[in-house]
C-alpha cells in the first residue's frame, strides 16, 4: 500500500459546504469534475458586489457603474494572467465551455468552413465538443473524423497518419478527457494539426482547473473552460482566441454591448472582446470567478497538480485491491489527471453511487456526457471519483469502504 499523501493544509476548511453532515457524517464529496465547490472568498467576493456594487456594466455613468465595470474588467485581468493570454482582448466571457464549444462552431467555423472540410475530433469527446460539430455537419455539410482510443484510454496516435490530411481544418479535442482521466499529449497535437494547416481548440474544461495552462507555451488558436469547475460560480465560461483569429470572426450572438454603431440599416461592431458579448454578461459570476483565481493562484497551480496526483496514485493503488473493480483509463497516475472511473462486477454504477451516499460520498454515475466513449468500452456507464485540493487520503479510505459495502450488498 502506497503511503497516504500528506493531507495538506487546511484547504478542505476554506470551503463551508465541506463543513456540512449528510446523514450526521462528514460530506465527502468526490464529484469536483462536475462541478466543484466553492471556497468563502469566492462567495463573499460575489455577496459583496450584489451588498455594495450591484449596477449593470459599460452603460452607465454613475458610480456604481464604474465600479461594477472595474471589477467585471477585473476579473478578465485575471483570467488573462492565469492562461497567459497575450492580450485581455483575447478573453471572452461566455456561459461556460459548452456556450464557448458553440461559439467556435458558428463563429469561427461557420465562417471559414466549407462542404467537405473536416473537423478532427477523437472518441473520447464530452457531448459539449461533439454536438456542436455534428450540428454544423447538419448546417453545412462538413466531416467529422475521430481520432480512435486505445484499450487503455489513450489516444491512438499512429492513426493520426491517416487522419490527418490538407481537408482537416481543425483539430478539436479534450486536453484531459473527463472520463478516462487521461491527460493527452497536446503539445504534439498541436503539431501534427499545425503541420497541415488546421486551426487546434482544446477543450480546457477538465485542465485548466487542475494544472498550469499557458496558451502562449502550447501554441493553441481556441481554448475553453467554464468557472464552476475551479472554484468559482455557474454561468461563467470562457472562450479564449488569438486576436487575430477573434478579429476576423463575425460576432455569435447580436444584442445590446456587442455593438459599435447600430442604425434601422446598418451595424458595425464593438471591439474585442465585446463582440462577443451580446446583452448583460454575468457580473457577480465574473467576478466571483476572479476571486477564485486569485485562491487557486495563491496555492499555486503545479501544487495543485502534484497533490491531486498523489491522491490518484493512492486511490490507484486502493482500487487494484477491490476485486471486480475495472478501472478505464491509464492505470499509471503521472499519466492522468485527479478522477477515477470505474465499474464493479455485477454492481450497477446507480447502486454504487446510492451505497456511497448513504455513506455521506458523492459520486458520478451515469454516461458523464460521453455516450459514444461508453459504447466504445461496451458499457452503458460508468462510476466516477474526482479529486480536488480540498480531498484528503482519509476520504479515498471511505470510498473504498463504501465500495466494499455496494459488492457486499449487490454484486451477485
Ligand atoms: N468538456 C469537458 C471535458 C467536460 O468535462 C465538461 C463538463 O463536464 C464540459 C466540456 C462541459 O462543461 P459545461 O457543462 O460547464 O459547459
Amino acid at each position: 500500500m502506497a503511503s497516504p499523501p500528506v493531507d495538506q493544509s487546511g484547504w478542505r476548511a476554506d470551503f463551508p459546504i465541506l463543513q456540512r453532515k449528510i446523514h450526521d457524517m462528514p460530506l465527502i464529496y468526490l464529484d469536483s469534475a462536475a462541478s466543484t465547490q466553492k471556497p468563502q472568498r469566492v462567495l463573499d467576493a460575489m455577496t459583496s458586489f450584489y451588498a455594495q456594487h450591484n449596477s449593470n456594466v459599460h452603460r452607465g455613468i454613475h458610480t456604481l457603474s464604474e465600479e461594477a465595470t472595474t471589477a467585471y474588467e477585473a476579473a478578465r485581468d485575471k483570467v488573462t494572467s492565469f492562461i497567459n493570454a497575450s492580450s485581455r482582448q483575447e478573453v471572452v466571457f461566455t456561459r461556460n465551455t459548452t456556450e464557448s464549444i458553440n461559439l467556435l462552431a458558428q463563429s469561427w467555423a461557420r465562417a471559414n468552413l466549407r462542404g467537405g472540410d473536416v473537423v478532427l475530433l477523437s472518441e473520447m469527446e464530452h457531448h459539449a465538443n461533439l454536438v456542436p460539430w455534428q450540428l454544423l455537419r447538419q448546417q453545412i455539410g462538413i466531416e467529422l473524423r475521430f481520432i480512435p482510443v486505445t484499450d487503455e484510454g489513450r489516444l491512438e496516435l499512429e492513426a493520426l497518419d491517416a487522419l490527418l490530411d490538407e481537408r482537416v481544418k481543425l483539430l478539436s479535442v479534450a486536453h484531459v478527457s473527463n472520463v478516462l482521466g487521461t491527460i493527452n499529449p497536446v503539445e504534439l497535437l498541436i503539431a501534427r494539426a499545425h503541420g497541415v494547416g488546421a486551426r487546434v481548440h482544446l477543450d480546457a474544461a477538465q485542465s485548466v482547473p487542475h494544472m498550469p495552462v499557458d496558451v502562449q507555451a502550447l501554441n493553441v488558436d481556441f481554448l475553453s473552460f467554464s468557472g464552476h469547475k475551479m472554484c468559482g460560480p455557474t454561468g461563467i465560461g470562457i472562450f479564449w482566441g488569438r486576436k487575430a483569429l477573434l478579429n476576423a470572426m463575425p460576432p455569435f450572438l447580436g444584442g445590446g454591448d456587442m455593438i459599435s454603431v447600430v442604425t434601422l440599416d446598418e451595424v458595425t461592431w464593438a471591439d474585442l472582446p465585446h463582440k462577443f458579448e451580446a446583452g448583460t454578461p454575468s457580473i457577480a459570476e465574473a467576478i466571483g470567478l476572479g476571486a477564485a483565481i486569485d485562491y487557486l493562484s495563491e496555492i499555486g497551480m503545479a501544487t495543485i497538480h502534484g497533490h491531486e496526483q498523489a491522491l490518484t496514485a493512492y486511490a490507484l493503488e486502493a482500487c487494484a485491491q477491490i476485486d471486480g473493480l475495472q478501472l478505464l483509463g491509464p492505470s499509471s497516475a503521472n499519466e492522468r489527471a485527479g478522477l477515477l472511473t470505474f465499474t464493479l462486477d455485477g454492481v450497477h454504477p446507480h447502486d454504487i453511487a446510492a451505497t456511497l451516499d448513504e455513506r455521506a460520498i458523492a459520486i458520478r454515475a451515469g454516461h458523464h456526457c460521453a455516450q459514444p466513449l461508453h459504447a466504445r468500452f461496451g458499457i452503458p456507464a460508468s462510476a466516477r471519483a474526482s479529486f480536488y485540493l480540498y480531498n484528503e487520503a482519509w476520504e479515498i479510505d471511505a470510498l473504498v469502504e463504501g465500495l466494499e459495502e455496494a459488492q457486499r450488498l449487490y454484486a451477485f
